[in-house]
């Protein structure tokens, strides 16, 4: 971190500066020089708080040299992390499994069938919400519990490993059967939420906020890994921009940028960045060419009477037919 005192910057004023820095654990560089005098912190400068640093009177400018995150950054970690499943799947070892389901669970007869189907296409996770975050208060919210315990049954019979989204701490122990927990674009900076799933040795898939920045994910993330949990994927789904084509912007910039600030895997959600279902496999193929680390994609056995995100969910039919195709190019781009 580099800090330039104000030219009128009392030798008082400046020992005031150097006493507060002596709280933290780096080293102070100075230098004088005729008509500047700079300071350079040197060591674990992500804890300081360079907003803090600028309301110091004498400060004229802070800089940041090292990035505000040390555990997520691939600086301290050069390799990729690999998540690994009970079942043996790999998450982040070069390959794009692919998670698919539901966007809500609504009765066993519909999980399942959407859960056999994935399965016969080569899905192999499932992914259904239990806990709905839903825009309107009127909309359907979700069947809570009763939904988890669903997920589970499916889990039990096809051997699919289910990935589901949390929105509360008090319902951690709810989520013990689980085996990824996704946070959701609304939850992404719950900072309360974070701190909780750190200290779970669980894996979260963590999705990024509407109109939130890379480094706000990777700030979010480091949330999780400061409690003791390393293991957190990052889900790109679309963020907000001007356009209206479609429901957000696939950001697929944030795939190689991710990947080469951070140690951790990066997963795509093709259906909520576009909100389109003819969308949902040029996407994909996009993510997996960009360095994708898995996809996660909504499948409906029958979109148009499903209780939320109908018009961007595939029918099992639909997946089946994209499912080769992204098979074929993870095979062509990672070989
Ligand atoms: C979902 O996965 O159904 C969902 C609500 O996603 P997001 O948080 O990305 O909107
Ligand atoms: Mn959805």
């Amino acid at each position: 971190m580099i800090i330039v005192l104000k030219r009128n910057a009392t030798r008082e004023k400046m020992a005031e500066l150097e006493e507060y820095l002596s709280q933290f654990d780096v080293r102070v560089n100075k230098w004088e020089g005729t008509q500047e005098t700079v300071l350079g912190l040197i060591g674990d400068t992500y804890v300081i708080d360079a907003e803090a640093i600028g309301a110091h009177e004498v400060v004229s400018s802070v800089q940041r040299v090292q990035e505000p995150y040390k555990k997520v950054n691939r600086k301290f970690h050069p390799d990729n992390t690999v998540i690994t499943l009970e079942n043996g799947i790999k998450i982040g070892d070069g390959s794009v499994p692919i998670i698919a389901g539901p966007c809500s669970v609504e009765s066993e007869e519909q999980i399942l069938e959407v859960a056999e189907a994935i399965k016969a296409s080569g899905a192999t996770m499932l992914r259904g919400g239990a806990f709905k975050p839903r825009t309107s208060p009127y909309a359907f919210q979700g069947l809570q519990g009763e939904g988890l315990d669903l997920l589970l049954t499916a889990k039990k019979k096809t051997g699919l490993p289910i990935v589901t989204e949390i929105m509360r701490v008090s319902h951690i122990d709810l989520f013990e059967n689980v085996d990824i927990i996704q946070v959701g674009a609304r939850n992404m900076q719950n900072f309360e939420l974070l701190k909780e799933l750190g200290h779970l040795k669980k894996p979260i898939l963590l999705k990024r906020g509407l109109s939130s920045t890379i480094e706000e994910l990777l700030m979010s993330a480091e949330y999780i890994m400061a409690g003791g949990n390393d293991k957190v994927i990052f889900c790109e789904r679309g963020i907000r921009t001007f356009e209206t084509a479609t429901r957000n912007t696939l950001d697929i910039s944030a795939i190689p940028i991710l990947k080469e600030k951070s140690h951790l895997p990066v997963i795509i959600d093709p259906s909520h960045a576009a909100g389109i279902p003819s969308l949902v496999e040029p996407l994909s193929l996009a993510s997996i060419a960009a360095g994708a680390d898995g996809l996660i994609i909504e499948v409906h056995n029958d979109p148009k009477k499903a209780l939320s995100d109908g018009a961007q969910s595939l029918t099992p039919l639909q997946f089946d037919g994209i499912c080769k195709n992204l098979i074929r190019a993870t095979e062509f781009f990672r070989q």
